[in-house]
Protein backbone atom coordinates (compact mmCIF):
# COMPACT_ATOMS: atom_id res chain seq x y z
CA UNK A 1 0.00 0.00 0.00
CA UNK A 2 3.01 2.21 0.74
CA UNK A 3 6.46 2.17 0.92
CA UNK A 4 8.79 4.30 1.58
CA UNK A 5 12.46 4.00 0.48
CA UNK A 6 16.08 5.71 1.98
CA UNK A 7 13.85 8.59 3.18
CA UNK A 8 16.28 11.80 3.91
CA UNK A 9 15.09 15.01 5.34
CA UNK A 10 17.24 17.65 7.24
CA UNK A 11 16.68 21.25 8.37
CA UNK A 12 19.37 23.40 8.17
CA UNK A 13 22.02 20.82 8.82
CA UNK A 14 19.53 18.99 11.13
CA UNK A 15 18.71 15.87 10.22
CA UNK A 16 15.41 14.38 10.98
CA UNK A 17 14.95 11.55 9.02
CA UNK A 18 18.07 10.07 8.12
CA UNK A 19 17.44 7.44 5.50
CA UNK A 20 14.17 5.85 6.38
CA UNK A 21 12.50 2.50 5.03
CA UNK A 22 9.18 1.15 5.78
CA UNK A 23 6.72 -0.63 4.05
CA UNK A 24 2.99 -0.71 4.90
CA UNK A 25 0.58 -3.49 3.97
CA UNK A 26 -2.69 -3.73 2.63
CA UNK A 27 -5.56 -3.72 5.26
CA UNK A 28 -2.18 -3.17 8.20
CA UNK A 29 -2.85 -1.05 11.09
CA UNK A 30 0.64 0.10 11.42
CA UNK A 31 1.83 2.27 14.16
CA UNK A 32 4.88 4.77 13.95
CA UNK A 33 5.80 5.19 17.57
CA UNK A 34 9.08 6.73 18.83
CA UNK A 35 10.18 9.62 21.84
CA UNK A 36 9.30 13.08 20.59
CA UNK A 37 11.50 14.50 18.20
CA UNK A 38 12.34 11.17 16.62
CA UNK A 39 11.15 12.04 13.23
CA UNK A 40 7.18 10.71 13.10
CA UNK A 41 5.37 13.86 11.95
CA UNK A 42 7.98 14.66 9.84
CA UNK A 43 7.75 11.56 7.67
CA UNK A 44 4.04 11.76 7.90
CA UNK A 45 4.88 15.37 5.89
CA UNK A 46 7.03 13.84 3.46
CA UNK A 47 4.42 11.29 2.56
CA UNK A 48 1.78 13.83 2.01
CA UNK A 49 4.16 15.76 -0.01
CA UNK A 50 4.38 19.01 2.51
CA UNK A 51 7.99 18.16 2.75
CA UNK A 52 9.73 17.55 -0.02
CA UNK A 53 12.68 14.51 0.78
CA UNK A 54 16.28 15.55 0.24
CA UNK A 55 16.72 11.75 -1.03
CA UNK A 56 14.30 8.48 -1.40
CA UNK A 57 11.29 8.32 -2.23
CA UNK A 58 7.49 7.39 -1.38
CA UNK A 59 5.56 4.77 -3.51
CA UNK A 60 1.54 4.53 -2.61
CA UNK A 61 0.22 1.50 -4.48
CA UNK A 62 3.50 1.15 -6.53
CA UNK A 63 2.95 4.82 -7.91
CA UNK A 64 5.60 6.71 -6.83
CA UNK A 65 4.33 10.08 -5.48
CA UNK A 66 7.18 11.60 -4.22
CA UNK A 67 7.56 15.40 -4.65
CA UNK A 68 3.71 15.39 -5.65
CA UNK A 69 1.90 18.09 -3.88
CA UNK A 70 -0.90 17.57 -0.93
CA UNK A 71 -4.13 18.35 -2.82
CA UNK A 72 -2.31 15.55 -5.46
CA UNK A 73 -1.63 13.31 -2.75
CA UNK A 74 -4.81 13.32 -1.09
CA UNK A 75 -7.02 12.65 -4.41
CA UNK A 76 -4.83 9.26 -4.66
CA UNK A 77 -6.23 7.38 -2.41
CA UNK A 78 -4.52 9.05 0.81
CA UNK A 79 -6.59 10.37 3.95
CA UNK A 80 -4.76 12.30 6.45
CA UNK A 81 -5.43 13.49 9.97
CA UNK A 82 -2.95 15.48 11.59
CA UNK A 83 -2.50 16.04 15.47
CA UNK A 84 -4.26 19.79 14.80
CA UNK A 85 -7.83 19.45 14.04
CA UNK A 86 -8.34 21.01 10.98
CA UNK A 87 -12.34 21.82 10.73
CA UNK A 88 -13.22 25.64 11.05
CA UNK A 89 -14.63 25.84 14.10
CA UNK A 90 -17.20 28.87 13.50
CA UNK A 91 -18.67 26.77 10.87
CA UNK A 92 -21.19 23.98 11.54
CA UNK A 93 -19.59 20.19 11.77
CA UNK A 94 -22.06 19.79 8.47
CA UNK A 95 -20.52 22.33 6.84
CA UNK A 96 -17.11 21.48 7.09
CA UNK A 97 -17.96 18.11 6.17
CA UNK A 98 -19.12 19.45 2.69
CA UNK A 99 -16.13 21.71 2.30
CA UNK A 100 -13.34 18.59 2.68
CA UNK A 101 -15.94 16.80 -0.22
CA UNK A 102 -16.47 19.46 -2.57
CA UNK A 103 -12.20 20.00 -1.61
CA UNK A 104 -11.68 16.46 -2.88
CA UNK A 105 -13.63 17.53 -6.22
CA UNK A 106 -10.80 20.18 -6.77
CA UNK A 107 -14.35 22.48 -5.83
CA UNK A 108 -14.91 25.30 -3.93
CA UNK A 109 -18.37 26.41 -2.89
CA UNK A 110 -18.20 29.62 -5.02
CA UNK A 111 -16.79 27.99 -8.14
CA UNK A 112 -20.42 25.99 -7.62
CA UNK A 113 -23.12 26.55 -10.31
CA UNK A 114 -25.11 25.04 -10.26
CA UNK A 115 -26.13 24.64 -6.56
CA UNK A 116 -27.37 20.76 -7.13
CA UNK A 117 -23.47 19.79 -6.86
CA UNK A 118 -23.62 21.39 -3.42
CA UNK A 119 -26.54 19.22 -2.02
CA UNK A 120 -24.68 16.34 -3.11
CA UNK A 121 -21.92 16.90 -0.98
CA UNK A 122 -24.07 17.82 1.49
CA UNK A 123 -25.75 14.71 1.30
CA UNK A 124 -22.19 12.78 0.90
CA UNK A 125 -21.24 14.39 4.27
CA UNK A 126 -23.85 13.55 5.74
CA UNK A 127 -23.61 10.05 4.98
CA UNK A 128 -19.66 10.72 6.33
CA UNK A 129 -21.26 12.16 9.57
CA UNK A 130 -23.27 8.80 9.82
CA UNK A 131 -20.36 6.71 9.39
CA UNK A 132 -17.83 8.57 12.55
CA UNK A 133 -21.39 8.40 14.77
CA UNK A 134 -22.52 12.35 15.08
CA UNK A 135 -25.44 12.39 12.25
CA UNK A 136 -27.12 14.08 14.78
CA UNK A 137 -24.43 17.13 15.74
CA UNK A 138 -24.16 17.90 11.97
CA UNK A 139 -25.80 21.27 12.74
CA UNK A 140 -24.03 22.54 15.47
CA UNK A 141 -21.15 24.68 15.47
CA UNK A 142 -17.56 22.80 15.54
CA UNK A 143 -16.75 24.62 18.36
CA UNK A 144 -19.20 23.22 20.22
CA UNK A 145 -18.01 19.88 20.03
CA UNK A 146 -15.83 18.20 22.65
CA UNK A 147 -11.83 17.33 21.19
CA UNK A 148 -12.89 14.10 21.11
CA UNK A 149 -16.21 14.40 18.25
CA UNK A 150 -14.19 16.80 16.82
CA UNK A 151 -11.47 14.51 16.17
CA UNK A 152 -14.44 12.34 14.40
CA UNK A 153 -15.06 15.15 12.25
CA UNK A 154 -11.59 15.22 11.17
CA UNK A 155 -11.80 12.03 10.22
CA UNK A 156 -15.24 11.94 8.86
CA UNK A 157 -13.27 14.90 6.60
CA UNK A 158 -10.08 13.05 5.72
CA UNK A 159 -12.40 10.37 4.95
CA UNK A 160 -14.09 12.62 2.28
CA UNK A 161 -12.11 11.24 -0.59
CA UNK A 162 -12.89 7.64 -0.53
CA UNK A 163 -8.93 6.84 0.83
CA UNK A 164 -7.81 3.52 0.64
CA UNK A 165 -4.53 4.37 3.27
CA UNK A 166 -5.45 6.56 6.25
CA UNK A 167 -2.62 8.91 8.24
CA UNK A 168 -3.49 9.54 11.99
CA UNK A 169 -0.57 12.01 13.85
CA UNK A 170 -1.41 11.14 17.27
CA UNK A 171 -5.09 10.82 17.45
CA UNK A 172 -5.41 10.07 20.80
CA UNK A 173 -3.87 13.24 21.90
CA UNK A 174 -5.17 15.99 24.50
CA UNK A 175 -7.76 13.26 25.32
CA UNK A 176 -8.91 12.29 28.23
CA UNK A 177 -8.67 8.19 29.73
CA UNK A 178 -12.04 7.59 29.07
CA UNK A 179 -12.20 9.83 25.43
CA UNK A 180 -9.47 7.75 24.42
CA UNK A 181 -11.06 4.51 24.85
CA UNK A 182 -14.00 5.46 22.99
CA UNK A 183 -11.50 6.64 20.19
CA UNK A 184 -9.46 3.42 20.17
CA UNK A 185 -12.80 1.21 19.83
CA UNK A 186 -14.06 3.51 17.19
CA UNK A 187 -10.78 3.63 14.54
CA UNK A 188 -10.85 -0.68 15.28
CA UNK A 189 -14.63 -0.33 14.35
CA UNK A 190 -14.49 2.35 11.50
CA UNK A 191 -11.48 1.77 9.64
CA UNK A 192 -11.33 -2.29 10.13
CA UNK A 193 -15.38 -2.14 8.44
CA UNK A 194 -13.88 0.04 5.52
CA UNK A 195 -11.66 -2.23 5.05
CA UNK A 196 -9.00 0.98 5.38
CA UNK A 197 -5.08 0.36 5.94
CA UNK A 198 -4.02 2.81 8.73
CA UNK A 199 -0.59 4.55 9.47
CA UNK A 200 -0.76 6.22 13.01
CA UNK A 201 1.65 7.59 15.55
CA UNK A 202 0.45 7.87 19.11
CA UNK A 203 2.30 7.45 22.81
CA UNK A 204 -0.32 5.95 24.58
CA UNK A 205 1.66 2.32 24.01
CA UNK A 206 -1.92 0.77 25.54
CA UNK A 207 -3.18 1.95 22.47
CA UNK A 208 -1.00 0.79 20.05
CA UNK A 209 -0.73 -2.51 21.31
CA UNK A 210 -4.34 -2.38 20.93
CA UNK A 211 -4.14 -1.59 17.12
CA UNK A 212 -1.01 -2.23 15.56
CA UNK A 213 -0.19 -5.46 13.56
CA UNK A 214 2.67 -3.95 12.89
CA UNK A 215 5.28 -1.36 14.72
CA UNK A 216 8.02 0.54 13.61
CA UNK A 217 10.16 2.05 15.86
CA UNK A 218 11.60 5.84 15.16
CA UNK A 219 14.29 6.88 17.47
CA UNK A 220 16.76 10.34 16.04
CA UNK A 221 15.29 9.93 12.58
CA UNK A 222 16.16 5.74 12.24
CA UNK A 223 14.23 2.74 11.88
CA UNK A 224 15.75 1.50 15.77
CA UNK A 225 12.68 -1.65 15.43
CA UNK A 226 10.21 -2.95 12.90
CA UNK A 227 7.41 -5.88 13.89
CA UNK A 228 4.60 -7.86 15.42
CA UNK A 229 3.48 -6.15 18.73
CA UNK A 230 4.42 -8.47 20.51
CA UNK A 231 8.27 -8.57 19.33
CA UNK A 232 8.37 -4.87 19.63
CA UNK A 233 7.34 -5.32 23.30
CA UNK A 234 10.53 -7.41 24.51
CA UNK A 235 13.26 -5.80 22.29
CA UNK A 236 15.61 -4.06 24.96
CA UNK A 237 16.64 -1.62 22.29
CA UNK A 238 13.44 0.06 22.56
CA UNK A 239 12.81 -0.33 25.89
CA UNK A 240 16.17 1.60 26.42
CA UNK A 241 14.99 4.27 23.55
CA UNK A 242 11.84 5.44 25.49
CA UNK A 243 13.72 5.03 28.97
CA UNK A 244 16.41 7.19 27.48
CA UNK A 245 13.86 10.08 26.79
P1 LIG B 1 8.02 13.71 16.27
O1 LIG B 1 6.76 13.90 15.49
O2 LIG B 1 8.53 12.31 16.23
O3 LIG B 1 7.89 14.18 17.69
P2 LIG B 1 9.08 15.67 14.44
O4 LIG B 1 9.04 14.99 13.14
O5 LIG B 1 8.02 16.67 14.72
O6 LIG B 1 9.16 14.60 15.61
O7 LIG B 1 10.46 16.40 14.58
C1 LIG B 1 11.70 15.77 14.34
C2 LIG B 1 12.80 16.79 14.44
O8 LIG B 1 12.78 17.63 13.29
C3 LIG B 1 12.67 17.69 15.65
O9 LIG B 1 13.94 17.93 16.18
C4 LIG B 1 12.07 18.96 15.08
O10 LIG B 1 12.46 20.08 15.82
C5 LIG B 1 12.67 18.98 13.68
N1 LIG B 1 11.78 19.67 12.73
C6 LIG B 1 10.59 19.21 12.29
N2 LIG B 1 10.05 20.09 11.40
C7 LIG B 1 10.92 21.12 11.30
C8 LIG B 1 10.95 22.36 10.55
N3 LIG B 1 9.94 22.67 9.72
N4 LIG B 1 12.02 23.16 10.70
C9 LIG B 1 13.01 22.82 11.53
N5 LIG B 1 13.07 21.70 12.26
C10 LIG B 1 12.03 20.86 12.15
MG1 LIG C 1 4.82 14.54 16.03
Amino acid sequence: MLEINGVRKSFYGFVALDGVSLRVEPGRFHALVGPNGAGKTTLFNVIVGRYTPDAGEVRLEGRAITGWPTHRVVRSGLGISFQRAQAFLSMSVLENVTLAVLAQQGRTRSSLRPLAGYEEARARARELLGWVGLAERAEEAAEALPLGDLKRVDIAMALAGSPRLLLLDEPLAGLSRRERQGMVRFIEELLRGLGLTLLFTEHDTEAVLRLADRITVLHQGRVLAEGAPDEIKNDARVVEAFLGE
